[in-house]
């Protein structure tokens, strides 16, 4: 091996490249690849010295622009820390599935191990390739004309504009040789090459073929915006765990997300220009106005895929770089939950159903943020209490779910049926248990808290972080203390978490900065298996499939209830909650799923609120039942 190499094979290519023209020292290197050892973190050793400060991005940048290394783009991206080793392992493998019939930049952006984008931006970066966003309007029709359509489309490549005597050519992939030879047969002339993205060179080479020039570009144009709309809903449907597809014009890009488990991933990015007639399209199929550009409009679309109708809510948010579309799906959990199957544990669950859920009145309410599953564990009680000697009304905005034997109201302020008027006749309709869709207002808790004082049970929902700040948000309603301790017998917060993917799971240790993070020690946790996901194709790489809810149950008992009257603080309500009734935190819910492998502290860190130091896991399990 020579030195050279064997220097490589230390350090990688590119810091032995910096050491080799001497803007990096070996004792520099040493002592990063110490530090690397140390704090046990997937970094790269260029990352770590970038953080030490021992060079700018733009020496690096100077250096691989002058020396242009022979570097393979995974070993470039795992030194420059855009993707982790074993992201890149995991890609060669894929690709190796496949028959190498793909590049590897194509099997990362396929599995979402890096944004296309991300990609072109460091390969440009990488080989000094200007990136450019080809702008049909800025393309000269002469120089487009000089080639084919048919070699521009096979080669994925698009004359940009004259420089001095060469043509600057844009490649979907500058780094191959049949591509650039295939521009310089069709110019006729040397060519700069450049780097730009595969649909936006598709969408230009579109923009400018002739045949569209010819008179049939609006029909081409808008069939293949029907087909563009109709695909995204259809792969969103598909994926069964997507709640809202987000379009929003961007300034280079029009960036199609999914909300996915709860967390936005990307979904596919189209050429700004397309924005105007995809934005057009869906206004006709939810009815809304077309002309109107500049104000927030709303609509519906019923949704017919292979038989199955999916409604769909969607919000036009006029923002400075045009409008940004929301598209809800609704309906989407067909499956009503029994309440056993919820996810809360055995003793709490059993404490809810006793104390709560079972007692002839009073006031339950569900709190939590949009899409923390509030609306799942409604249906299950309402399924659970729907018996033939119950009679039970609803007021609901809208009607999500429909359950045989129950009155469910759906509320429609188009047809003047608003939830005012509906709270009002809901106590005339001789109900043992009314369902209130949610305390919007002080009209709507009162409403509440007065069919409780004349014997209902009463079930609905509110916006809070917790189960004792949605107490405490009541009494900033205006009602009085002594009402509200009278008749609410039990709050119940959650969220949902993602579930850790069975198909990927591996055991996980946690790290001194886990343990930073959640406040415990290790002695604390005894029996615990944390797991985590390493990423594969039933997950889209992401670790997690599927969510799990977590619960903060409190049952209010007479010292929670003295405490409301006598007006405490939050803080020492929270505390006689906990030392009385047995209430297990969110935040405890949570970590106790994740010493169980359910859920990751990832997770538990990133949604759920903490107020106080969790109890050791033994304790947990003596509350929770195991
Ligand atoms: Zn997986």
């Amino acid at each position: 091996m020579t030195d050279a190499n064997a220097s490589a094979a230390l350090y990688g290519r590119i810091v032995s490249l910096l050491i080799e023209v001497g803007k990096l020292t070996e004792t520099q290197a040493k002592y990063a690849l110490r530090v690397q050892s140390k704090i046990k973190s997937e970094k790269s050793l260029l990352e770590i010295i970038r953080e030490l400060a021992y060079i700018s991005d733009e020496e690096i940048r100077q250096v691989l622009q002058e020396k242009s290394p022979h570097l393979r783009i995974g070993d470039f991206l795992v030194e420059m820390g855009i993707i982790r080793s074993r992201d890149l392992t995991l890609a060669l493998d894929l690709q190796a599935k496949e028959g190498h019939t793909r590049k590897l930049g194509e099997v990362l952006v396929a599995h979402n191990l890096i944004e296309e984008r991300a990609l072109i931006r460091v390969l440009s970066l990488q080989l000094g390739f200007p990136f450019i966003e080809p702008d049909q309007l800025k393309i000269d029709p002469a120089l487009f004309s000089r080639g084919s359509v048919k070699a521009y489309e096979q080669h994925f490549f698009i004359p940009v504009r004259m420089e001095a005597s060469k043509v600057l050519v844009a490649f979907a992939d500058p780094l191959d040789k049949r591509d650039i030879d295939a521009a310089i047969r069709a110019m006729h002339l040397p060519v700069i090459p450049a780097i730009a993205t595969k649909p936006s060179i598709k969408a230009a080479i579109e923009h400018l073929n002739p045949q569209h020039a010819a008179g049939h570009a609006l029909s081409e144009t808008s069939e293949s915006v029907v087909q563009i709309v109709d695909t995204i809903i259809i792969e969103a449907i598909q994926a069964t765990d997507v709640s809202d597809i987000h379009i929003e014009p961007l300034s280079d890009r029009l960036r199609v997300r999914f909300r996915l488990d709860g967390v936005m991933v990307l979904h596919r990015d189209y050429p700004l220009a397309l924005a105007p007639s995809l934005t057009s399209r869906i206004k006709v199929l939810c009815k809304a106005d077309i002309a109107e550009r500049r104000r927030h409009q709303g609509g519906r679309i019923l949704f017919d895929h292979e038989g199955h109708p999916t409604d769909i809510r969607v919000s036009f948010y006029a923002t400075v770089k045009g409008e940004k579309i929301v598209l809800r799906l609704l309906n989407r959990k067909t499956e009503l939950l029994d309440i056993d199957q919820i996810g809360m544990s055995r003793r709490v669950m059993h404490q809810f159903r006793e104390d709560a859920l079972d007692r002839p009145s009073g006031v339950i309410m569900i709190t939590g943020p949009t899409g923390s599953g509030k609306t799942t564990t409604v249906y299950s009680c309402i399924n659970h209490l729907n018996t033939m000697e119950t009679s039970i009304i609803t007021a609901e905005d809208p009607v999500e779910y429909i359950i045989d034997g129950i009155g469910q109201c759906s509320i429609d302020p188009k047809i003047n049926l608003t939830y005012e008027d509906s709270l009002r006749h809901i106590v005339r309709q001789d109900p043992d248990i009314i369902v209130i869709g949610e305390i919007r207002d002080a009209f709507s808790a009162e409403v509440a808290v007065q069919a409780a004082l004349t014997g209902h049970k009463v079930l609905t929902t509110f916006h809070t972080e917790d189960s004792i700040g949605g107490l405490l948000r009541l009494l900033n309603m205006d009602i009085d203390a002594f009402l509200i301790s009278s008749t609410v017998v039990c709050v119940v917060a959650q969220r949902l978490l993602r579930r850790v993917c069975a198909h990927c799971a591996q055991p996980y240790t946690l790290t001194a900065t886990d343990l930073l993070r959640i406040g415990i020690d290790l002695s604390q946790l005894e029996g615990a298996t944390f797991r985590k996901g390493l990423g594969c194709d039933h997950c889209r790489y992401t670790g997690y499939r599927k969510r799990v809810a977590v619960f903060e149950v409190l049952v209010l008992n007479e010292a929670v209830r003295d405490g409301l009257i006598q007006r405490k603080t939050s803080h020492q309500i929270r505390r006689i909650c906990t030392e009385t009734t047995g209430l297990v935190t969110l935040f405890e819910d949570g970590l106790y799923k994740a010493a169980r492998g359910i859920t990751t502290i990832d997770e538990i860190m990133r949604c759920l609120p903490r107020f106080q130091k969790p109890r050791p896991l033994g304790d947990l399990e003596r509350l929770m039942g195991k």
